[in-house]
């Protein structure tokens, strides 16, 4: 490995950076908030964020969150969903901590090996008289199979629900991917394509499923001021919404810078023998929020994350390990299911930094220093 003639840089490279709008930007969109002191529940940012996003992802149900994770507890509750839930292990733990959390059992399903979804062709095996739903994931915003798993869903009539808090912006032949399945949770947060620094939305095209959502994020409350439901706390507030107002005027050209990004990356890598680059599918418009990259062969995942790490660059081994093989469900599930493919694309994958203002030299520096790595 011949990376020490090179300098490790000044400023250290992470693996994403949170997009934000200019400071006065900023102070401009909350200055209302000192006139009416409305700093949370439901108030006009909050308002005018579900509006705007609402027509950003042209659906009808939007309901806004303090955080995605809480997002999907809300909707596993709100759809009284029981049993098991057929998942992905290849996800960020929040996936199946929401399950469990909500006394929910996981059945790990293995995934696609072109772009790391639930492989719909494994989930019937994995049905069971208890299963109620399937609980997928766009990683990296890779759209999952959507009409195979809604064949499946519906011949065993079983919910299918996506969690997608990767895939904000991503549309399949020009529609959003909050329009696929029953219910799709987006996060918001700040290292996240679109952020309200902490935050997180359900979204769907069924409106009647509104009203349990906007409850269960507020203590239980309905439209007719009854607490009709067993709700907890998930409220989004002003001030976050004022950055998402602020960041969603953005959002369009941060996603093409991204992209300028992931393609500068692709010219580097893409035609070497042992790295696997994800490229959008047919009628896909990615929104490249991450940068996963598969080593195989002369390349070894961490060797590449150790030479970056020397040059003060900080990829990211995600998802590694498996949610499945966290402390918690070694222990607590211990009849989880092998899945071999979601096995070997943990060991091998590295997320390299992906934001909209990493320059070309930084870029070119981590093309180098990744190819170096295999000599
Ligand atoms: C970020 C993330 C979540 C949780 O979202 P928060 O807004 O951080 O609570 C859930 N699932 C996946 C796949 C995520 O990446």
């Amino acid at each position: 490995m011949k990376t020490d003639n090179i300098t490790p840089l000044k400023n250290p490279v992470f693996v994403t950076r949170s997009s934000m709008p200019s400071f006065k930007e900023y102070c401009d969109e909350i200055k209302g908030i000192w006139e009416s002191h409305h700093l949370t529940n439901m108030g006009p940012k909050h308002n005018r964020l579900v509006q705007k996003l609402s027509e950003y992802l042209n659906i009808p149900s939007v309901s806004l969150y303090a955080n995605g994770h809480l997002a999907l507890e809300n909707m596993l509750e709100a759809y009284k969903v029981s049993g098991e839930v057929i998942t992905t292990p290849f996800t960020f733990v929040s996936t199946t901590n929401a399950l469990v959390r909500k006394g929910l059992k996981p059945v790990f399903c293995d995934i696609k090996k072109d772009d790391y979804t639930i492989d719909p062709s494994k989930i019937e095996a994995l049905i069971t008289e208890k299963t109620s739903a399937i609980l997928a994931v766009h990683v990296y915003g890779h759209v999952c199979d959507d009409q195979a798993i809604s064949d499946i869903a519906q011949k065993y009539d079983l919910k299918v629900f996506y969690d997608a808090a990767h895939a904000f912006g991503v549309l399949k032949k020009g529609v959003s991917v909050a329009a696929l399945g029953d219910c799709s949770m987006f996060s918001f947060h700040a290292t996240k394509v679109f952020n309200t620094i902490e935050g997180g939305a359900l979204c769907c095209r069924e409106s009647s499923m509104l009203g349990a959502f906007d409850a269960f994020k507020n203590f239980g409350l309905d439209a007719d001021k009854e607490y009709s439901e067993m709700g907890g706390n998930a409220k989004m507030s002003e001030f976050h919404a004022a950055m998402g107002l602020c960041n969603l005027r953005h959002l369009d050209e941060e996603i093409e810078k991204r992209k300028k990004v992931f393609e500068r990356y692709a010219d580097g890598l893409g035609n070497t023998e042992g790295i696997k680059l994800c490229f959008p599918g047919e009628g896909i418009t990615h929104n490249y929020a991450y940068m996963p990259v598969l080593f195989t062969g002369a390349f070894n995942r961490d060797k590449v994350f150790d030479s970056l790490q020397k040059l003060n660059i900080f990829a990211r081994k995600y998802f590694y390990p498996l949610t499945s093989d966290t402390e918690w469900y070694k222990i607590n599930v211990p009849e989880r299911k092998h899945t071999p493919i979601a096995a070997f694309v943990a060991d091998n994958i590295l997320c390299l930094p992906m934001y909209s203002e990493l320059s070309s030299d930084e870029i070119d520096i981590i093309i180098n220093a990744v190819l170096r790595s295999a000599e």
